[in-house]
């Protein structure tokens, strides 16, 4: 009989893992899908297909010409799905770290790095 060092039940199979089969299933399923790194991913790609704003342009014409044109406001989709995906991208990114995952931590990165980028949108600076 093994104990299973992260739910401490004993266990008859012995797992390549070390943990019970239960935890062992766990952990594959964690490794192969970094569930909260692509739904990180997923919140931060929202603002490319949906927005809500309220903006504001202001043009200054010259002679009947158009010289420039700025628009001020927020878009508060890219905002707040901006937000959402850094901190679920963190979320992601530690743990996979701590478990030598290389694909979430990239995947949760890459979420970090989207939710950086809509937040700036938002903002309307890029
Ligand atoms: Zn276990």
């Amino acid at each position: 009989m093994d104990v299973c060092p992260v739910c401490s039940e004993s266990f008859a199979e012995p797992t390549v893992t070390g943990l019970c089969p239960t935890c062992d299933a766990a952990e594959r399923m964690g490794a192969r899908k970094p569930m909260l790194a692509i739904t990180a991913l997923i919140v931060g790609a929202i603002p490319f297909v949906f927005s809500m704003s309220n903006t504001r342009s202001t043009t200054f014409s010259r002679n009947g010409q158009v010289v420039a044109e700025t628009v001020t406001g927020m878009d508060y989709v890219a905002l707040g799905a901006g937000v959402l995906a850094v901190a679920m991208g963190i979320a992601a990114v530690v743990p996979s770290i701590k478990r030598n995952d290389g694909k979430g931590a990239g995947l949760g990165g890459l979420a970090v790095l989207l939710g950086v980028y809509q937040v700036l949108r938002g903002l309307y600076l890029v």
